[in-house]
């Protein structure tokens, strides 16, 4: 299949990656001019199990591509998805279907407005990668995607981009209620993501205060609430398991989460999408949520320190 990456950050270029030595014609697509160079020049050097190489991937900026693509995979940050979908506007064909696995609440709606008319599907993914510099990513662990079409989408292309997936080993499944597998992982987020940045502290340390539960409780507390109201069946039960299950002595990372890496170097971060949404989603349905809408403003404080430019 012919697969363009829009976004070839951390994720982007682990997927890149697998679906490229599963025989597909893969083009990196992204905006950072170190990264573009550094993969055409030397190859995306890929780490994985303690061993390093580096595979031959094209990279290149999205007005110097001109392809018909099958899929486009999106995959920048959620706030940076619209600016992507623009540029990329000369790739979004009619016969070319679009899968966005960003994470983040809204992220559907946003690449709704700027691209009414494409194949769309979204979807979550468990997979993990870690971007270390410019053209060069550390492959952990493993993961699945859900995913689900949006709109247009033909069932023949969705089992057809379901099987280039699972022929990857991405471990793919079609899903018949997405937004709520959505919603988990931003609530998960919102719980971990940003106490462990605010807190300054690794996901296994916050266990260490009782505090962070009653936290955690009033987060996914407001999360059920809106989420409710938009008719998505995230009840602050599953949450709480989930959220559990993540901090089980035997799961909880002796790492810090990614939204804690963002502002360490000096990155903004995609609180708006977590936190963020449920606070502005609270406003406009009149439900109280004062605590996502701390979180949120505090996370943002704490990029406005941080952020570089
Ligand atoms: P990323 O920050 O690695 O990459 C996103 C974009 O930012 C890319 O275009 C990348 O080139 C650019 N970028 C990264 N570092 C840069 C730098 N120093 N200078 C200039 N540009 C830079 O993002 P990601 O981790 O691939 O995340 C993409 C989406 O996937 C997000 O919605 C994220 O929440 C989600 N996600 C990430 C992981 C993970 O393990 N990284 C896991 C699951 C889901």
């Amino acid at each position: 299949m012919k697969i363009a990456i829009a976004g070839s950050g951390a994720m982007g270029s682990r997927f890149g990656y697998m679906l490229h030595q599963a025989g597909n014609q893969v083009t990196l697509i992204d905006l950072w001019p170190e990264h573009i160079s550094t993969i055409n020049t030397k190859g995306l050097s890929v780490e994985s199990a303690g061993e390093q190489k580096f595979v031959r991937i094209p990279a290149a900026f999205p007005e110097d591509v001109h392809a018909d693509f099958d899929l486009i995979l999106l995959f920048t940050k959620a706030m940076q998805l619209s600016d992507m979908l623009k540029k990329i506007a000369h790739l979004l064909t009619e016969n070319t279907a679009v899968l966005c696995l960003s994470n983040g609440i809204g992220n559907l709606e946003n690449i709704q407005k700027v691209a009414p008319d494409i194949d769309l599907l979204v979807g979550t993914t468990l997979w993990t990668s870690e971007l270390v510099g410019p053209g060069s990513v550390i492959l952990n662990g493993s993961g699945y995607i859900e995913f689900q079409a949006i709109e247009n989408v033909s069932h023949e292309t969705v089992n057809k981009i379901n099987d280039v997936l699972n022929a990857a080993g991405l471990n793919a499944r079609p899903s018949n209620n997405v937004l709520l597998s959505i919603w988990k992982k931003a609530c998960l987020n919102g719980v971990l993501n940003t106490l462990c940045t605010i807190l300054d502290c690794k996901i296994m340390e916050l266990n260490k205060s009782q505090y962070t539960s009653v936290l955690t409780k009033r987060i996914v507390a407001e999360f059920e609430a809106v989420a409710k109201a938009k008719d998505i069946p995230l009840t602050a039960e599953l949450a709480l398991k989930t959220i559990d299950a993540s901090l089980a002595p035997d799961q909880a990372g002796d790492h810090y989460p990614s939204m804690h890496q963002d502002i360490a170097s000096g990155r903004r971060t995609e609180i708006d999408y977590l936190n963020g949404a449920i606070a502005r989603m609270g406003k406009e349905l009149n439900i109280p949520t004062p605590t996502n809408t701390l979180i949120t403003e505090l996370i943002h404080a704490r990029e406005d320190i941080a952020v570089k430019n």
